[in-house]
Formats: C-alpha cells, sequence, structure tokens
C-alpha cells in the first residue's frame, strides 16, 4: 500500500512514528514542508524535514519535539561566547546534518538528492520528500515588519500581532522530483495534524501540488490540529484566523477544500459533523490529541482504516 502524506512538524512526527508502526518504511512518503527553512550561521536549516527524518529514526527528543534525543548544546554555548545570535538551538550532533546539507546544497545537489540521502544516513528507509528544491519562504507580517517563520514562533515566540502570511517564492517554484507522482499514484493521501497555515500551506502554495491532490484516485483523509477549539500546541490558531479562518475543524476542512475527502476530528468537536458534511467532508470523530507511542500507533491505524473504508465504499 503506498501511503503519502504531506507534513509539517511536531505533529506531523507523532502520526508518523504511528503509521511506521502499521506500514512497512517503504510504503511510506512523507512530503515535507521547506517554508519554515532558514539560515543560521550560514547553514541552510530545514526544520521540518529534520524533524520527521529524526522522528521516523526513533532519535527525535520527544519532550521538545525538535532536535536529536540526548543532545547536547556545547557549539551553542561557544558561539555565544564568540557574541553570535543563539535564540535558535542548534545541537552538537544535529549541526551534523546542516553542515552535510550545507555543503551538498553548495556543490548544487537539489534539496530532494540531499534529503533522501540524509534519511538513508540515519536509518529511514521511508522517502522523505521536500515539498520543492525551489526556495518557498513562509514570511509573516507584522506591525514592525516582515519576519522569517523562524523569527516569529522561535525568536519572537509568536507573541508578535499577525496581520498576513506570504509564502515567498511559491508562484515560480515546481514539486520536487516524485512529489506530484506520490499524490497521483497514492493508494492513500493523508494530511497530518499540522499547522494548516505554516506547515501544510506552504505545500499547497507550490503550483501543481492542489492539482495533484484534486486528480488522485487515493482517499485524501486528514486530522485535526484543531480540538476543542484551539491548536493542540503552537500558534495555528491564531494564524488561522488571520486567514479568516474558524478555529475549529470547520475552518481545517475549508483550508483543504475541495480535495479533502475525511476528516478526523476530536470528540469534543462532534458537533461539527454537520457543518463538515455541508462542505462535503466526512468527519470521523476518534481520539485524535497522541500522548504515548500506543496512542499514536492507534490514531494511525484509524487514519488508515478510514482511508480504507473509503475507497471500498
Ligand atoms: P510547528 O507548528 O512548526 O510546530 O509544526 P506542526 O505543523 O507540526 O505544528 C504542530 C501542529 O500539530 C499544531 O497545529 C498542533 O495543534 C498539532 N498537533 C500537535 N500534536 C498533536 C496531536 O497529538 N494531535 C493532533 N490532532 N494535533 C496535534
Amino acid at each position: 500500500m503506498r501511503v503519502v502524506t504531506l507534513a509539517g512538524g511536531t505533529g506531523a512526527a507523532k502520526l508518523l512514528r504511528g503509521l511506521a508502526t502499521c506500514v512497512t518504511p517503504r510504503e511510506l512518503t512523507v512530503i515535507g514542508n521547506t517554508g519554515d527553512d532558514t539560515e543560521v550561521w550560514g547553514l541552510h536549516i530545514s526544520p521540518d524535514l529534520d524533524t520527521v527524518t529524526y522522528a521516523l529514526a526513533g532519535l527525535l527528543d520527544v519532550e521538545r519535539g525538535w532536535g536529536l534525543t540526548a543532545e547536547t548544546f556545547n557549539c551553542l554555548a561557544a558561539m555565544a561566547a564568540h557574541g553570535a545570535d543563539t535564540w535558535f538551538n542548534l545541537g552538537d550532533r544535529d549541526l551534523a546534518t546542516h553542515l552535510m546539507r550545507t555543503r551538498a546544497l553548495a556543490e548544487r545537489h537539489p534539496l530532494s538528492t540531499v534529503t533522501a540521502r540524509l534519511a538513508t544516513d540515519h536509518g529511514v528507509a521511508s522517502r522523505i520528500l521536500p515539498m520543492s528544491d525551489d526556495p518557498v519562504r513562509t514570511m509573516i507580517r507584522t506591525p514592525g515588519g516582515r519576519l522569517t517563520f523562524q523569527e516569529y514562533f522561535v525568536r519572537e515566540k509568536a507573541l508578535v500581532e499577525v496581520l498576513g502570511v506570504d509564502y515567498d517564492g511559491a508562484p515560480c517554484a515546481r514539486p520536487a522530483p516524485g512529489v506530484v507522482e506520490a499524490i497521483r499514484t497514492a493508494d492513500v493521501v493523508i494530511v497530518c495534524p499540522s499547522n494548516p497555515v505554516t506547515s501544510i500551506g506552504p505545500i499547497l502554495a507550490v503550483p501543481g501540488i492542489v492539482e495533484a491532490l484534486s486528480a488522485t484516485a487515493a482517499p485524501v483523509v486528514g486530522v485535526s490540529p484543531i480540538v476543542g477549539g484551539a491548536a493542540v500546541s503552537g500558534p495555528a490558531g491564531a494564524l488561522m484566523r488571520v486567514r479568516g479562518l474558524t478555529v475549529s475543524p470547520l475552518g481545517v476542512a475549508e483550508a483543504y477544500a475541495p480535495w479533502l475527502r475525511r476528516l478526523l476530528i476530536d470528540s469534543r468537536d462532534r458537533a461539527c459533523v454537520g457543518d463538515l458534511a455541508r462542505v462535503g467532508v466526512e468527519a470521523e470523530v476518534a481520539e485524535i490529541v497522541m500522548t504515548s507511542r500506543a496512542h499514536e500507533a492507534t490514531l494511525a491505524r484509524r487514519v488508515l482504516d478510514a482511508a480504507l473504508a473509503r475507497r471500498a465504499t
């Protein structure tokens, strides 16, 4: 079974770990967000691709939701002594990933090739594809000017007012090799519980990806990142409001219209079922807040069952 996922960072990592218990690694393809890629100390950082890679490698620091487990930060401390910016935390072993990526990109290897190589180096057999090899940058418009996503999220702790969100470079970006084909030939497409505006939004902004999602014969199933009127974590709620979306599973469905077919929602959002049906999305009520490995696996199974049940109809 070819399972293709659209993924951001921390929320996606949990569901992907669950999916890895349900299908063989080679059956799983991840299309990852690169809109929040950034440069730190001259290094190219791809936070969401790294989170997904580390999660599937079993190396993600689960408490933090980013970076490697049992990490040390000696280089960060040394950089602070040099007066360098240290608001973006880079761990010592994590740096090896960024050094390898930066060197390969400087040698003109595309990000997709570099990402595949890094996955292999970490022992991940699933396919991890960046949404595009071309640079797309999510920019957050604030009263004080535009910020990169990392400046907004990590440096400013998402506390500044947001006026709008842009995906710089998206109109000219092409899907990375394999992205469109993966969606078109998938047996199941899963939209992970990720920020609809800054994790899934940039993926959808790459011309050709929405068209592939609309054209695929595979059922497209999502897991709501919004539970009981708020994001499980992070700034998704505030960013959805800026986009004119309600902070509810209905807002999530509207962000993924018209190609999303089914959405797993929390029992607290049961009242949304009728509204979702009216926008053409079948709701399935489940326990969608993942609090343990066992829970991740159970939810992943539910998502696959929901997709396959639909395929059978
Ligand atoms: P980030 O925003 O850069 O951290 O990356 P993500 O797109 O992965 O953002 C996390 C998103 O996942 C947020 O919108 C959360 O509400 C959502 N999320 C995190 N954990 C869970 C979970 O256990 N269940 C569900 N349904 N959503 C989650």
